[in-house]
C-alpha cells in the first residue's frame, strides 16, 4: 500500500519552526518544571540560581530577555518560571499591542509578583515601547489626561512584575529597551540527544509506541528545534498506524521523513534550493542575503531566523563580511564535486 505524503500542500513547511495550525496540541506537552525543560544547560543553571534569589528575598524575579530561533522553547521556558515561582502568567505579543492603551490596561491587571510574557518584543511599536520604560525601571506609567496646555500627567503605580520579554532578533532591540533587562538569556539548538529525550518524552504523552532508534532517526531531522521534532513526530505516527504496526521504529520514521522531503541532515527543500541557488548562481558565494532571498522567492527575515542558524550550527553554510558562503559540506551533500571556484556537477 502506499501512502502519498506530497502533493500536500503542508509538506512543504513540516520544518518551519513557525506556529501552524497543527501544532494546537503543543500545550500538553510543554514541560511544567525547571527538571522537565530538557536541554538550555547554561540557560536552565543560571535562571535557577535568579529564581532562588528572588525566591529568598521575597521579590520578584528580575525582567528576563529569551532571545533565539522560532520552536526553541522560549514560551514554555517563561511557563516554566512562572511554576518555579509560584506565580501568574499572561502572554501576549508584540504585534498584539496596538496602542499604548492596550499595554497600560494589561499592565494596571496585573497583581503582584505576575509574569508578562511578551513575545516578538521588537515588533512593539514606539509609542507602545515608551510605555515599558518607567513600567520596567519604576513599576510607573504616566499617563496624560487632556489635550494641550492644559493637558496634565500623572503618575500611576503599578504592582511589581516581571516582564519576560521574547525575540527572534534581539540586535532589533532598541538599546534602551534591552538594557532594563536584568537577566538575557540565549537558547541554543538542541543537540540531537536533548531532541531524542523530547520526542521520547512527548511520545510518551502521546500514548505513542516508539522504539529508541525512531526517536533518534526523528530528532537527527528536525533541525535542533523541539517544535519541528514534536510535529515530525506526530506525522510519523500517523505513517506507522497506516504504514507499519503502529510503532515507530527507524525505518518507518525514515520512510515517512523522506517522503516529507526531509533528508538524513534534516535539510528540507528550502535548505536545499538555498544551498543550490549559491553555488549554481553565485559559484558558491559570497552573496547578498537579499539577492538571495530574491533568487529563491523566499522572505530574507526567513532566511536569516529560520534557515541559517541550523545551516551555520551545521556547517553547510558560512556568514562573511561579504554575504553567505556554502561550504565544501554542501558540495557533498548535494552531490556537486567540489573544485575551489571550479566545480562540476558529477
Ligand atoms: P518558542 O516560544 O521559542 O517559539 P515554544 O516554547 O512554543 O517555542 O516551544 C515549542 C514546543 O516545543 C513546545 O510545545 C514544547 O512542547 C516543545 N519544547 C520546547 N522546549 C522544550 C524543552 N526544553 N523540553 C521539552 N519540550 C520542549
Amino acid at each position: 500500500m502506499a501512502i502519498s505524503f506530497s502533493g500536500d500542500p503542508l509538506d512543504e513547511i513540516i520544518t518551519t519552526p513557525a506556529i501552524l495550525p497543527e501544532d494546537n496540541a503543543e500545550a500538553s506537552l510543554r514541560p511544567k518544571h525547571l527538571t522537565e525543560y530538557i536541554g538550555q544547560k547554561k540557560a536552565k543553571e543560571n535562571l535557577a540560581v535568579f529564581i532562588q534569589a528572588a525566591k529568598m528575598r521575597n521579590e520578584p524575579l528580575d525582567h528576563v530577555l529569551l532571545h533565539g530561533p522560532p520552536g526553541l522553547g522560549k514560551t514554555t521556558m517563561a511557563g516554566v518560571i512562572a511554576t518555579e515561582m509560584g506565580v501568574n502568567l499572561r502572554v501576549t505579543s508584540g504585534p498584539a499591542i496596538e496602542k499604548p492603551g492596550d499595554l497600560v490596561a494589561l499592565l494596571t491587571n496585573l497583581q503582584e509578583n505576575d509574569i508578562l510574557f511578551l513575545d516578538e518584543i521588537h515588533r512593539l511599536n514606539r509609542s507602545v515601547e515608551e510605555i515599558l520604560y518607567p513600567a520596567m525601571e519604576d513599576f510607573a506609567v504616566d499617563i496624560i489626561l487632556g489635550k494641550g496646555p492644559s493637558a496634565n500627567s500623572i503618575r500611576l503605580d503599578l504592582p511589581h512584575f516581571t516582564l519576560i520579554g521574547a525575540t527572534t532578533r534581539s540586535g532589533q532591540l532598541s538599546a534602551p529597551l534591552r538594557d532594563r533587562f536584568g537577566v538575557t538569556l540565549r537558547l541554543e539548538l538542541y543537540t540531537t540527544e536533548e531532541l531524542r529525550s523530547i520526542v521520547e518524552r512527548s511520545a510518551g504523552i502521546l500514548g505513542v509506541s516508539i522504539e529508541p532508534d525512531g526517536a533518534v532517526e526523528i530528532a537527527s531531522r528536525s533541525r535542533g528545534t523541539p517544535r519541528i521534532a514534536n510535529r515530525m513526530l506526530r506525522r510519523v505516527r500517523d505513517f506507522a498506524q497506516v504504514k507499519g504496526s503502529g510503532v515507530i521504529t527507524k525505518p518507518i520514521a525514515d520512510e515517512a521523513l523522506s517522503r516529507l522531503e526531509v533528508d538524513k541532515e534534516g535539510l528540507d527543500s528550502v535548505d536545499r534550493r538555498m544551498l543550490r541557488s549559491i553555488i549554481e548562481l553565485y559559484n558558491g558565494g559570497p552573496v547578498g542575503l537579499e539577492a538571495l532571498a530574491a533568487t529563491i522567492n523566499e522572505e530574507a527575515v526567513t532566511l536569516e531566523d529560520v534557515y541559517e542558524p541550523f545551516l551555520l550550527q551545521n556547517g553547510f553554510l558560512t556568514r562573511t563580511m561579504r554575504g553567505r558562503c556554502v561550504t565544501q559540506k554542501a558540495y557533498e551533500h548535494l552531490g556537486i564535486e567540489y573544485l575551489g571556484q571550479q566545480r562540476l556537477e558529477l
